[in-house]
């Protein structure tokens, strides 16, 4: 029987790891498919406080696991398929693993949504991107291209005139998704230009040299046409990974676990969620880290008590 099984690896999940190890609850932490999660897909770090210099993000995650390591968290490699939250104890599975906790603390994260090109994995992190909070400042003086037409895309695009010279959105329809107000932002913004029914067919340039440009397609008129960019920063939504909870948590309209108001508990006593799993407004690598602090500490007591 475990006190916690915590499950996801990145800031959330990692860091309810090293304060639940420090309280000597020995928790076990089941990395996922992504050991580390969505910052082991970007490079320079330079907003998480602490790092003057910024730090590469893969390095940041596997500091934050060695760190868990040292105050005795056993870290696991594998992918929960299953869990049964229902009844106390609790059961986890992983692999050909089952096990039995009484505490259970869910940071498996969110996930971008991406447009489904080769090009486009191929160079994430070198010129495409999906975080314009975490990549923007390294297109200061460049020409960058967005992709979506909902409130993210329209509040990157604004964010990223900061810095690019033009920002080019590009949406497959001619209507926009995004609310009233964050539209009129942008569409009054003179660095922002809309190329509407259009597609990004693929993403010209290599690891070495970035991105440089985009191969469009006009879904009305079939045409074909290339776009200068430096840059590509995907906006097309994300997807909360809470596929296996469904049924037995709460979830809101959009899968996103539901917590208390100030607060990491579920509906489920003994359940707690942390990080982007729960956060569809926040998303980044200090709000997770401090919300996986909050359900290390929410366990901690819950279990005394
Ligand atoms: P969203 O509202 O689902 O919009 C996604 C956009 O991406 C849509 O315009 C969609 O096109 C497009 N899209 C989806 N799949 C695509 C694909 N494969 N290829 C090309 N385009 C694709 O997602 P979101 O913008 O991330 O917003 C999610 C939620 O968070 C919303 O409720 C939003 O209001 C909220 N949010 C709020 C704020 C804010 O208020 N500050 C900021 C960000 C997000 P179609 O329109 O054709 O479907």
């Amino acid at each position: 029987m475990r006190n916690m099984v915590i499950i996801g690896s990145g800031p959330a999940g990692l860091t309810a790891a090293i304060y639940a190890a420090r309280a000597n609850l020995q928790p076990l932490l089941i990395e996922g498919k992504e050991p580390g999660g969505q910052l082991t897909l970007t490079t320079l770090v330079e907003n998480y406080p602490g790092f003057a210099d910024g730090i590469m993000g893969p390095q940041l995650m596997e500091d934050m696991r060695k760190q868990a390591q040292r105050f005795g968290a056993e870290v696991v490699n594998g992918y929960v398929h299953a869990v049964k939250l229902t009844e106390q104890p609790f059961r986890v599975y992983y692999g050909e693993e089952e096990i039995v906790a009484k505490t259970v603390v869910i940071s498996t994260g969110s996930s971008a949504k991406l447009i489904g090109l080769e090009s486009e994995m191929q160079l994430m992190g070198h010129g495409v991107s999906t975080c314009a909070t975490c990549d923007g400042f390294f297109y200061r003086g460049k020409e960058i291209a967005v992709v979506g037409g909902g409130d993210s895309a329209m509040e990157e695009a604004t964010f990223l005139t900061k810095f690019a010279t033009r920002v080019s959105v590009i949406h497959r329809r001619d209507v926009l998704r995004a609310s009233k107000i964050m539209q009129a932002r942008a569409q009054r913004n003179p660095k922002i230009h809309f190329i509407w029914n259009s597609v990004v067919e693929e993403v010209l340039g290599s690891r070495e040299t970035g991105v440089s440009a985009l191969q469009l397609k006009d879904i009305k008129t079939q045409q074909l046409s290339r776009l200068k960019v430096d840059g590509l920063f995907v906006a097309i939504g994300h997807n909360p990974n809470t596929e296996i909870f469904r049924g037995q948590i709460d979830l809101d309209d959009r899968g996103y676990i539901i917590t208390r108001p100030d607060s990491t508990r579920t509906n489920i006593s003994g359940v707690f969620a942390c990080g982007d799993v729960q956060d569809p407004v926040f998303r980044q690598a200090i709000t997770a880290a401090g919300s996986g602090c909050m359900a290390a500490m929410e366990s901690e007591r819950w279990l005394e008590h």
